[in-house]
């Protein structure tokens, strides 16, 4: 699961990591009511209106309602007309940009609308390094990684100037340790305050990771003020959703607005579904069948529309709900139901298939392989629908036909 920057802030402030001041807000009115409370705390007349959204690059991003607004904005009218102007100047941006549809390079070019937006205090920046703490599978521990390369895309980094990045695995017993983070901060050649304050920077962030069971927290960029303080000027974080339910605070923190539709329905019927580009729908019991499925589909020339596991448990009403998210999807030629019936059985996914049918129709031809408990009865229970299905005598064969008939 993903957060907004600000709710990621929230979360690290509350671990002692060093981040700017500031305040959401989901109405105009919000956004003007957070300047003037802003502006006194800090004493600083910038501040910074930012779109929030669960995508990156928003400062270069633009609206395709304005395209002359940014989707971050630093208004420094105050510096001449005080803090009314830059009230004004906030009015003004979060009209453009609240409701309006934010297009950036990682938001693809349907772009994401803006719902919220975080207005926090200008940072009169020194340097923009990166630093963020992620879970490396491999050692199966968490790696805190920096580079002096801030604002830049770290996948850009590591192609480039692999040498750039500069990595500290992390021993969960005992934390980054004082020597490994002032190794890190050498690196980015800080010194002086800005070394002493990078130090306890980045064990307070390496404890936050721990601590909140994150995949990933991301500061791009890690800045650098010209007084030596270090501060995360960005924010990202993601979440194992398996440990979610420690966590409470956190999977409140949820904003379903920005999840795919279909995912977001195919979890509410606990359906693991991952949306893919290809026009081959799969309806499939158990994770390694529905990876074996998708493979089966690409060896024999396809490729699949989705990743879609309906589980063991799985009743005719999940089975339903199933195949009307995988033909909701206007890419989608042909559906292989491809079930090895264990605990699941064969009469179930039958029941389903030919229910959902009757509900939103067949457009596209579907094929079915069917093996295991109760393989009889789910058979003939598709025989005796009427429905126009193809069945198939295994996988193999199974996949060439869906993808010999979506043609
Ligand atoms: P994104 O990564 O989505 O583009 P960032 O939060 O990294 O968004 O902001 C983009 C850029 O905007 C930063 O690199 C920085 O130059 C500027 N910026 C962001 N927040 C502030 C701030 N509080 N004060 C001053 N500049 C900021
Ligand atoms: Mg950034």
């Amino acid at each position: 699961m993903n957060i907004h920057e600000y709710q990621a802030k929230e979360l690290m402030q509350a671990r002692g990591v060093a981040v700017p001041q500031g305040a959401v807000a989901r109405t105009v009115e919000e956004a003007v009511a957070a300047v003037r409370p802003l502006v006194e705390a800090t004493g600083n007349p910038v501040v910074v209106l930012k779109s929030q959204i669960h995508a990156g690059g928003r400062g270069k991003g633009r609206f395709k309602e304005h395209p002359e607004v940014a989707g971050v904005n630093v208004i420094t009218d105050g510096l001449k007309g005080g803090v009314r102007a830059t009230e004004e100047r906030v009015r003004e941006l979060a009209k453009a940009m609240l409701g309006s549809t934010l297009v950036t390079v990682q938001t693809g070019e349907s772009g994401k609308q803006v719902n919220r937006l975080y207005i926090e205090q200008g940072i009169d920046i020194g340097r923009e390094l990166y630093l963020s703490v992620v879970l490396d599978r491999a050692v199966g521990r968490n790696v805190m990684m920096a580079s002096t390369e801030g604002g830049v895309e770290i996948e850009e980094v590591a192609e480039r100037s692999p040498e750039k990045i500069l990595r500290e695995h992390i021993d969960p017993l005992v934390g980054l340790a004082n020597f490994q983070a002032a190794r890190l901060a050498h690196g980015l050649g800080l010194t002086g305050d800005a070394l002493k304050n990078g130090v306890r920077f980045m064990r307070a962030l390496a404890k936050a990771a721990e601590e909140l069971d994150t995949d990933m927290i991301e500061i791009n960029p890690l800045v650098v003020t010209k007084q030596g303080q270090v501060m995360a000027l960005d924010g990202k974080m993601s979440f194992d959703n398996n440990a979610l339910f420690r966590h409470k605070m956190v999977a409140e923190m949820r904003d379903t607005s920005e999840e795919d539709p279909a995912e977001l329905e195919a979890s509410n019927y606990g359906l693991s579904f991952i949306k893919l580009d290809g026009t081959i729908g799969c309806l499939v019991n158990g994770a390694g069948l529905a990876m074996a499925t998708m493979d089966i589909i690409k060896h024999v020339g396809g490729e699949p529309a989705n990743f879609l596991d309906v589980g063991g448990g799985a009743t005719t009403e999940n089975v339903t709900a199933a195949f009307k998210i995988i033909t909701k999807d206007p890419n989608v030629r042909g559906i292989f139901v491809n079930i090895f019936g264990g605990i699941m059985k064969c009469d179930t996914i039958a029941n389903g298939v030919v229910e959902a049918v009757r509900q939103v129709g067949l457009e596209v031809p579907l094929v079915v392989r069917l093996e295991g408990t109760n393989v009889d009865l789910g058979k003939r229970i598709i025989d005796e629908s009427g429905l126009n299905v193809v069945s198939a005598k295994d996988m193999k064969d199974g996949a060439q036909k869906i993808v010999e008939l979506a043609k």
